[in-house]
């Protein structure tokens, strides 16, 4: 099956890792959850590519300095990877470059940020990224940034907004055509979002609040809001939002968070957000090329072909096409 997965970490563990302990891997074929070969042997797909990177420890006065030294790092080491691929992941920067990865069934990569924090707020920085090849941006992370504020248990902190730098951003990204990502930011900021932005917007990796209780999941109202922006949800396979004991990332509650999800939010708004490599436990699913068993998990659930199809790709392709 050809699929669009919104969210995966492995650019950062191969970069971080192979340079560190001298591991073989790259984007082609890694002991990681992601690669192209077994994306080939599933059926093929478009698999964006956060750039992360953990800034926690970093002074508040140089973090910002320090994330954009990573992110061009980071971003320059996945074009110069991506090329050893002879194509067989192809770059996608434009409608042009999804339609052409569909109609061939060719699989491509799409680059993403993971916490707007290189940017600093500033709409400049932004169009250097977008010129390195950056199409969608989580606007925060677990940390405060120039945009807004996190998710967080801390209620006064949760209803924040987002900042004048983080309104303008979003404009911007509108402008540019950047897909606007709310996972990971408080519920002030999601609101914001939903008010500011023009286009569709995406929680490229969330899971429903009403079937487990973590701040990084989203509300029934938020569900209704992301559909009707015409934007999609990435279920994420992170044992923390997917049960209360966050220990094992089970399959059936996946299925689970996907019922909740199309019945509140309707069959427009289904779409796949693994966090594979960015995510740990015992995972039933670590591995793209294990995908199919979800897919046979829905199936006895009776969910239909056609709804299946959205969920894999159509709906995300066709918040892609709208935005890039
Ligand atoms: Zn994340």
């Amino acid at each position: 099956m050809y699929r669009i997965d919104l969210h995966c970490d492995t650019v950062g563990k191969l970069a971080g890792r192979v340079n560190r302990y001298c591991l073989k891997g790259n984007l082609m074929e890694n002991p990681f959850g992601v690669d192209v070969e077994r994306l080939e042997k599933t059926g093929g797909g478009i698999q964006c590519f956060s750039t992360f990177f953990l800034t926690g420890h970093v002074p508040s006065a140089f973090r910002e300095d320090y994330a954009y030294q990573k992110a061009k790092k980071l971003i320059s080491w996945y074009h110069r990877d991506r090329n050893f691929t002879q194509g067989r992941l192809q770059p996608i920067r434009t409608a042009e470059d999804l339609e052409y990865c569909f109609k061939h069934r060719v699989s491509g990569g799409l680059l993403t940020l993971e916490d707007a924090v290189p940017t600093a707020g500033d709409p400049e920085r932004l169009r250097e990224f977008y010129d390195l090849g950056i199409r969608l941006i989580t606007l925060t992370w677990n940390y405060e940034n120039a945009l807004g504020y996190p998710n967080s248990q801390n209620a006064s902190v949760m209803m924040r907004g987002l900042k004048p730098a983080g309104r303008e951003m979003v404009e911007e990204m509108n402008r540019l055509g950047i897909i606007i990502d709310v996972s990971h930011l408080s519920d002030g900021g999601f609101w914001d979002v939903a008010r500011i932005s023009k286009k569709p917007f995406i929680a490229s990796h969330s899971n429903a609040r009403a079937v487990t209780e973590h701040p990084r999941n989203l509300t029934d109202r938020m569900i209704r809001t992301i559909a009707e922006s015409g934007g999609v949800i990435g279920i994420n396979f992170c044992p923390r939002f997917l049960n209360e004991k966050g220990k094992v990332s089970r399959i059936r509650d996946m299925v689970r968070h996907i019922h909740h999800i199309y019945q509140t939010g309707g069959e427009d708004v289904l779409a796949i957000g693994t966090d594979l490599d960015g995510i740990t436990g015992k995972l039933e699913i670590n591995s793209c090329e294990k995908l199919e068993r979800l897919e046979d998990a829905l199936k006895k659930r009776h969910m239909s072909g056609r709804i299946l199809e959205k969920m894999w790709s159509r709906n995300a392709k066709r918040v892609l096409k709208e935005i890039l």
